[in-house]
């Protein structure tokens, strides 16, 4: 079978992410779509993130129950930084070899990519599907890339094709710190949990 696996702060999910999941599962004929919410997401260090509990059950209420996606807490429940490569490394073992791994992302992340840890054993476990993103400076890569892990990229990222989606965690956030509506940013009980639980609000 092939396995998508989306990580993300997820802080909060939204249409974004959503529609990232359904191309992706859909351009690659993926069994299943796993979200996993980053513990400690140390590439965003220093920024202030919600509560994990409130992370993880605003992704449980977006992914609902479609078949087709599930939650992992598989990076909640350990404690450190959450290494996407521990991460499929875990997967690895749990779904064996002949589960084929796409680990997803926007443009942005690949960009970042050649700073997370150990990205060539990354690229070992999985390839990367990757959907463009609207964002000023995201275009990959700024820097020159040693030669084993630009020929890695080469091999092992998958472009998929999506409307450019220009929603971001970040916009949703300010939208309802500055009391503006989110409605279709993200799922409507996601939008309730918001509310219910004042996230955003203050700051
Ligand atoms: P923030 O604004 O808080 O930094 P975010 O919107 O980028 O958050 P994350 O949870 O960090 O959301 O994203 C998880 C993954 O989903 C990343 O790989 C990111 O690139 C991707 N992603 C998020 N939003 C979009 C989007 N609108 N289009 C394509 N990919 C997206």
């Amino acid at each position: 079978m092939t396995l998508g696996i989306l990580g993300g702060t997820f802080d909060p999910p939204h249409i974004g992410h959503l529609m990232l999941a359904e191309e992706a599962r859909l351009a690659l004929s993926l069994g299943q779509v796993l979200f996993v919410p980053a513990g400690d997401p140390w590439r965003k260090a220093g920024r202030e993130l919600s509560p994990r509990e409130d992370r993880l059950a605003m992704v449980r209420l977006a992914v609902g129950d479609d078949p087709h996606y599930a939650v992992s807490t598989l990076e909640l429940d350990r404690s450190g930084p959450s290494y996407t490569a521990d991460t499929i490394a875990e997967l690895r073992d749990q779904f064996g070899l002949e589960t084929e791994f796409f680990f997803i992302m926007g443009a942005d992340s690949l960009a970042d990519f050649p700073h997370w840890r150990e990205p060539l054993r990354i690229l070992e476990l999985a390839r990367l599907a990757v959907a463009e993103r609207p964002e000023p400076g995201d275009a990959p890569f700024g820097e020159a890339l040693a030669e084993e892990l630009a020929g890695a990229l080469r091999q092992g990222v998958v472009w998929l094709r999506m409307p450019l989606v220009a929603i971001s965690a970040s916009a949703v956030r300010e939208r309802v710190r500055r009391g503006l509506s989110i409605r279709y940013w993200v799922p409507p009980v996601v939008e309730e949990y918001i509310r219910q639980h004042g996230l955003y609000v203050g700051g």
